[in-house]
């Protein structure tokens, strides 16, 4: 087999995922000795007709950008979407529960009806294309990257996304509980397959993973805010963090 033609494209972002795998390091470089890049925004102006791989990070938040995704959707062989911003709209998605032309106005001001700020509420990427492979978190990590991409290239047609919570990793590490120690934590409900660097590093999870297939939302908020000693509504803007797509409401008693 040749070298796999690979493109990376952003849309709504930080673009922090790129910049992590900057940081990749060894397994990353291994990896780039299969591929071809043959489209990145950051390093390249080339255009490819042709492509097995797309990577496409951000979300979906502006029907402006419906064509150019469907654009990359005929061109690509295979569509990755990767971080919380493409897979579930992540961080971005907090805007849907906002009142939009409040926040327009409080960041750009006298200028908020300039129309390349138009916007609707943050998706995936695949709210508006067929996504073939998933890679979660905020930023991805290096492991579950190397992984899918190694997996998509030897042509697995399914990758292994754990559903059991962040606190069994936690466990398994031996990391004191942030309960313990008077902190707050939402491993609870979150998806494992970090490997729980979060709490280990003395920061609570947040879900940027997402969360386990049935999650008892209202439980963990009621934890977090009377274990976790949150204010309700703090609370529930915690559970909703990564999360805003998936579980709309969360309310604490
Ligand atoms: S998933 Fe997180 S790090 Fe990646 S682009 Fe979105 S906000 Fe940035
Ligand atoms: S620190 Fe968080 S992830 Fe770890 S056991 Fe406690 S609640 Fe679970
Ligand atoms: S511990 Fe939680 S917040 Fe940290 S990487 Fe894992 S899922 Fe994300």
């Amino acid at each position: 087999m040749g070298k796999a033609k690979c493109a990376w494209f952003d849309f709504t972002s930080c673009e922090g995922c790129q910049i992590e795998m900057t940081n990749f390091g060894e397994p990353f470089l291994e990896l780039l000795e299969h591929v071809q890049p043959v489209e990145f925004r950051e390093a390249m102006s080339e255009k490819a007709e042709e492509i097995d791989v797309a990577f496409i990070e951000g979300s979906f938040s502006r029907e402006a950008d419906r064509a150019r995704l469907e654009d990359i959707r005929k061109r690509a062989k295979i569509v990755v979407a990767y971080g919380a911003c493409a897979t579930s709209g992540g961080i971005n998605a907090l805007k849907n529960h906002q009142d939009r032309e409040d926040y327009k106005e409080f960041v750009y001001g006298k200028d908020k009806d300039m129309p390349h700020l138009d916007t609707q509420e943050a998706k995936p990427i695949s709210a508006a294309i067929k996504v073939d492979y998933e890679i979660r978190g905020c930023p991805i990590s290096r492991d579950d990257f190397v992984n899918v991409v190694s997996q998509l290239l030897h042509g697995t047609e399914k990758v292994y996304i754990p559903s059991y919570p962040v606190c069994v990793e936690c466990k398994l590490r031996e990391t004191v509980c942030q309960y313990d120690q008077g902190g707050h934590c939402l491993g609870q409900i979150a998806r494992a397959g970090c490997g729980a660097p979060c709490p280990a590093d003395g920061i609570p999870c947040e879900a940027c993973r997402g969360l386990i297939d049935h999650p008892n939302l209202e439980a963990s908020v009621k934890v977090l805010k009377e274990k976790g000693k949150l204010p309700a509504r703090w609370a529930e803007s915690k559970a909703r963090m990564f999360t805003a797509n998936l579980l709309p409401d969360a309310k604490a008693d």
